[in-house]
């Protein structure tokens, strides 16, 4: 009785829609903790593409039940307007599987304007959503929760005093204050869809443990982007590691079995921030094309570089990985030499550990590279390891060993069957009945 955790193992954008996707399969209920609409999870379905922002990629699939837990910030425009795309497109029933935690803060516009006013001066890379500021004034005890959207009269008292704080900002800035009815009026329409999909979803979530569900907890962005163990202050405002599940989704820590961390095979940042092993010739131009690294939500070119396995150690460490899931393998193929990060060297010497220290003081440190053979075979078809070319076997056995966690899984496309599945820790779990 317990549940089971998948999450961003590097800067967020390792594939984690197709991988919940594919996990979901052995799910009852699917759980996001953290994170707004600034995650972008992109599924595709036969030839259908889905980028889901808000809804947990379980939604997808028929039967299985989600949870948007009390860790998000939800944007109810974005919700609706994401529900409403699905339902355009045949997928009937979307918001009658969907549960909203009643404490789960809400996005207004006045935090998309403060976001977009800030990024505008200081620029650390947000998506200019909103989120930021939205779980700037949830720290701030001035945060309007969806619950609170039961009764407009209290929001509106609720909207005076956040508008209260915001309102020198947003002057010293050059924006205009918003007002209080500009901000409540048109919440109304969308209180009056929310309000029926709340409960309390810790409770639901610890009962469905309890009752021998199978509960997937599904991450946002990624681990060196969390505001605690991420590259500070280039990080997002919540929390994707594994402990921000049992916070964000209200259940203990104890009731946590297998953590999964995804990472691409290759690495990705988008925004401002250190990315030590950052490319910035052919071969990371390859990445980004071949791999399509334009951000789901902002469309903007992502930062590319060769995988840094010193990071995905301290993601295992700071998340206590039980196995990965390697996406986007293909992408390599076609590439005469591959580079992984095995080491840094620093002021104080070489460490196989990833230089965080260091990162936070600004201080230079250099990757010290271990080169493979490449490929040139298409790997789409490949059912099992062995189908694989050698070298990308190699390369597969080479990252395992270096990670020290075992694969549970190569992702060789976007597509559901582009999979190959070396171990699944949730086969013969049974469902409950
Ligand atoms: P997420 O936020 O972690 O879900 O990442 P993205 O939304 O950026 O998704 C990554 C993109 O890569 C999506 O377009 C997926 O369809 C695609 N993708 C996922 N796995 C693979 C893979 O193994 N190979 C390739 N070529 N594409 C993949």
């Amino acid at each position: 009785m317990s549940a089971d955790v998948i999450l961003g193992a590097q800067w967020g954008d390792e594939g984690k829609g197709k991988i919940v996707d594919f996990y979901t399969e052995f799910a009852d209920l699917v759980v996001r903790w953290g994170g707004g609409p600034n995650a972008g999870h992109t599924l595709v379905v036969g030839d259908e593409k889905v980028v889901v922002r808000l809804l947990p990629s379980g939604i997808l699939r028929e039967g299985t039940r989600c949870v948007i837990g009390q860790g998000m910030v939800l944007d109810l425009g974005v919700l609706f307007g994401e529900i409403d795309d699905l339902e355009r497109r045949g997928r009937a029933g979307i918001a009658e599987r969907l549960v909203v935690s009643h404490r789960a803060h809400v996005v207004l516009p006045y935090h998309v304007l403060v976001d977009t006013l800030r990024e505008q001066s200081q620029g650390i890379g947000t998506t200019k959503k909103g989120i930021g500021p939205a779980y700037e004034d949830k720290v701030r005890r001035t945060g309007i929760r969806a619950g609170d959207l039961t009764d407009l009269g209290r929001v509106t008292k609720l909207v005076e005093t956040a508008l209260g704080h915001w309102a020198p900002f947003i002057t010293a800035f050059g924006g205009t204050v918003p007002s209080v009815d500009s901000i409540v009026g048109p919440l109304e329409p969308l209180a009056r869809r929310v309000v029926p999909l709340l409960a309390d979803t810790s409770l639901l979530v610890s009962q469905a443990i309890r009752d021998g569900r199978r509960v997937l907890m599904e991450g946002a962005q990624g681990t060196l982007l969390d505001l605690d163990h991420g590259t500070y202050p280039y990080v997002t405002s919540s929390s994707p590691v594994s402990g921000g599940a049992s916070v964000g989704a209200g259940v203990g820590p104890n009731r946590i079995d297998t953590v999964i961390g995804i990472t691409k095979a290759y690495a990705t940042r988008v925004g401002a921030g250190p990315f030590p092993t950052e490319l910035e010739d052919s071969d990371g131009i390859h990445l980004r094309e071949a791999g399509a690294e334009f951000g789901s939500v902002t469309g903007r070119p992502r930062r590319t570089g060769w995988l840094d396995l010193p990071a995905l150690h301290y993601a295992g460490r700071v998340n206590g990985i039980d196995g990965l899931a390697l996406t986007k393998l293909d992408v390599l193929t076609g590439l005469p030499r591959i580079r992984v990060c095995v080491a840094y060297e620093t002021r104080s010497g070489r460490t196989s550990e990833f230089p965080i220290v260091e990162l936070d003081r600004g201080e230079a440190v250099m990757p010290v590279y271990q080169e493979l053979e490449g490929w040139t075979e298409a790997l789409g078809n490949a059912k099992v390891l062995d189908d694989l070319p050698k070298a990308a076997r190699a390369y597969v056995r080479f990252l395992e060993e270096g990670a020290g966690v075992p694969l549970f899984l190569v992702s060789v496309g976007p597509r559901r069957r582009e999979t190959i599945v070396l171990h699944n820790p949730f086969v013969g779990r049974a469902a409950a009945p």
